[in-house]
């Protein structure tokens, strides 16, 4: 038997339509360091501000093999230090059977462990971040001169 013990708020409707919208969006960013993670939290609300669509969800979609997008605190640097500590701990450069094509072994495992896509709601414009909150753009083997990034709108 399943125990739910989270707490439930009633589920409200945004909007009543009977036609969904999808709108995309491709932006395009490039790194700096090795290792970087780029806040996109403004790019992404620009977008959904320049859209038709007010209330939603937005799909954050990163098609590289060794990025990957992160949501967390970018007001203290030091949490994005702690946090590529911590990959670098899990994933040392040069420990991998990849290495042999083509050196980025770490970068692939990293990206893998991030993740390429996160998922969030937004209302009257703007993501639903807490206060803390901010979407990263990570890359593991740059600099890269282009990393995409894909927005999706769902209303
Ligand atoms: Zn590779």
């Amino acid at each position: 038997m399943v125990n739910l013990t989270a707490e439930e708020t009633n589920g409200y409707w945004l909007k009543s339509s009977e036609n969904k919208m999808i709108f995309r969006k491709e932006l395009t960013f490039s790194t700096n360091q090795h290792e970087d993670l780029i806040d996109i939290t403004r790019e992404i609300n620009t977008v959904i501000s320049d859209s038709d669509i007010h209330n939603g969800v937005c799909n954050i979609y990163i098609p590289h093999a060794t990025s990957g997008v992160l949501i967390n605190e970018n007001d203290d640097p030091n949490i994005i230090e702690d946090v590529l500590g911590v990959l670098r701990k899990l994933a040392p450069r040069g420990t991998f059977l990849h290495d042999r094509i083509d050196g980025n072994g770490d970068a692939h495992v990293k990206s893998a462990i991030i993740g390429p896509s996160e998922s969030i709601p937004f209302e009257n414009d703007r993501l639903i971040l807490g206060t803390w909150q901010s979407v990263m753009l990570c890359e593991f083997d740059g600099p890269k001169q282009s990393r995409k990034v894909i927005i999706t709108l769902i209303d």
